[in-house]
């Protein structure tokens, strides 16, 4: 089934899952799937709950329905995010799934606390569900059906090797233990005079906002602006150092904006030695290199630095010391030496751990001084606190 929906939908392109387009198709794709299986899903667990008046079946219809609207969302995202930019929106209009997302998360939580509400009503006035075999059936077949969208999730997310897939395949796995609980409910409810609908229903309306709370985390963080993906920042920085004319990167910032779309800047060191002409041309080259190599339009800075002078290179390795022996996780950039008579100043950038605050840095200061001194009197530090950019 999974095979043939692919080879229909795809064709021949099936197999070249590394261009853009094939995997904007599959998740197009999926999206689909996940829209049409969920609405079904839903109007069939509704239908079973008003038969019922079970409160847990009715929330559980919910609960596919929300799945339903995310489907929705990544359709939009997929085809907003091949939107072309114009003249007011010159970074396109990739954000706009996020905007999106969190506004379905928003509908998703206040409809889980109705049910959380409503439920706890049944708890306290419990109301007789009338069971059915039929309704008990149908309930069995919503499992299977969630359990191949579960598989289907898998067999295209390995494929295209996509984390939003596979999440939606824990998703549907979470789905199918959820309709099983409201199952086991409905009938233990025949043997029982306990609140067993209102109890479960409670369950499934937590699983319900607890969705839409995850659903607006992944929104929100991107629109807040957040740490560069860990594989994309390797990617950019081995791809930049692999000139050979740049000899280190610090400060990497990535800007997103929407998926598969971001700029990003950081600083190259190059030989303060170079001519300038010739290193622009390689800081080009590297630009257009991240480009083609990630897809990440990039504006590149260039330090220079001093390379091959002993004494300079000793100066460093002994700061470098002093910060470990302050705390192993501080790195130090844009090393520079401004020599005098009776001091040395020692200019350079130190990258704290998030969690110093600003005494914590000002003593910092303090101690990398007092550090640095007690090597040799005539040191003096002029340093650039800064916080981490990337994870
Ligand atoms: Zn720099
Ligand atoms: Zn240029």
């Amino acid at each position: 089934m999974t095979e043939l929906l692919i080879r229909r939908f795809l064709g021949d392109d099936r197999d070249r899952t590394s261009d853009a387009r094939v995997r904007e198709r599959y998740g197009i794709l999926s999206g689909c799937v996940g829209l049409f299986c969920n609405f079904l899903l839903f109007a069939a667990k509704l239908i079973i709950g008003f038969a019922t008046g079970a409160i847990s079946v009715a929330a559980d219809a919910v609960n596919n329905l929300s799945d339903g609207l995310s489907s929705f969302i990544s359709i939009v995202g997929f085809k907003l995010t091949g939107r072309a930019p114009d003249e007011q929106h010159p970074f396109g209009y990739g954000r706009t799934e996020y905007i999106a997302g969190l506004i379905v998360s928003l509908i998703i939580c206040v409809v889980g606390v109705q049910f959380l509400q409503t439920s706890f009503t049944r708890i306290l006035h419990p109301e007789p569900v009338a069971f059915s075999v039929v309704s008990a059936v149908v309930l069995l077949l919503t499992m299977l059906v969630k359990l191949w969208m579960g598989s289907f999730n898998r067999t295209v997310g390995t494929r295209i090797d996509s984390p939003t897939l596979l999440a939606a395949m824990q998703d549907s796995i979470n789905d199918v233990v959820t309709t099983g609980v409201v199952l086991i409910g409905m009938v233990a409810g025949q043997f029982t005079t306990l609140p067993v609908d209102g109890v479960v229903g409670v369950l499934v309306a937590l699983f319900i906002i607890w969705a839409g709370i995850g659903i607006a985390r992944d929104t929100l963080s991107p629109l807040i602006g957040q740490a560069a993906d860990p594989e994309i920042a390797q990617a950019i920085a081995d791809t930049v150092l692999q000139s050979p004319g740049i000899l280190g990167i610090h400060d990497l910032i990535v800007h997103n904006y929407g998926v598969g779309k971001s700029l990003a800047s950081l600083h190259a060191e190059v030989p303060d030695t170079a001519d300038i002409v010739a290193v622009h041309e390689l800081i080009d080259e590297a630009e257009r290199a991240v480009w083609e190599q990630t897809g990440v339009y990039t504006v590149i800075h260039m330090d220079p630095v001093r390379v091959g002078d002993p004494r300079i290179d000793a100066m460093r390795e002994t700061t470098l010391n002093v910060l470990a022996k302050i705390d192993p996780e501080l790195t130090m950039h844009d090393f520079r030496v401004v020599e005098g008579e009776r001091r040395i100043n020692l200019i350079f950038d130190v990258v704290a751990p998030f969690g110093y605050s600003e005494e914590k840095k000002e003593d910092l200061k303090t101690r990398i001084q007092i550090g640095l001194k007690a090597r040799d009197k005539r040191y003096c530090p002029v340093i650039t606190m800064e916080h981490k950019m990337t994870l």
